[in-house]
């Protein structure tokens, strides 16, 4: 669904349950932006990172019993900037 291809360039973000590839970290900033990881369904967790899914953040949830904050795009922006 995300659609993300390994590449060559950056370090891969991938699923923190899953393990799904969904973008590329690069210097500054992902690829694609998080605005656009978070418009096709993943989701950013505070202090935890990417989740392809809210089904993956309900399933590491329930697995790890751990109640996780959720992070704007914007905020992950500004993060990495
Ligand atoms: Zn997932």
């Amino acid at each position: 669904m995300i659609g993300w291809r390994r590449t060559e360039r950056g370090t891969p973000v991938q699923c923190c349950y899953c393990r799904k590839l969904l973008a590329a970290r690069l210097a500054h900033r992902l690829e694609p932006e998080p605005r656009v990881l978070t418009a096709v369904g993943a989701v950013p967790m505070k202090n935890i990172g990417w989740f392809c899914s809210r089904r993956c953040v309900d399933d590491y949830e329930s697995h790890f019993r751990v109640i996780l904050e959720p992070e704007a795009w914007g905020a992950v922006e500004a993060r990495l900037a």
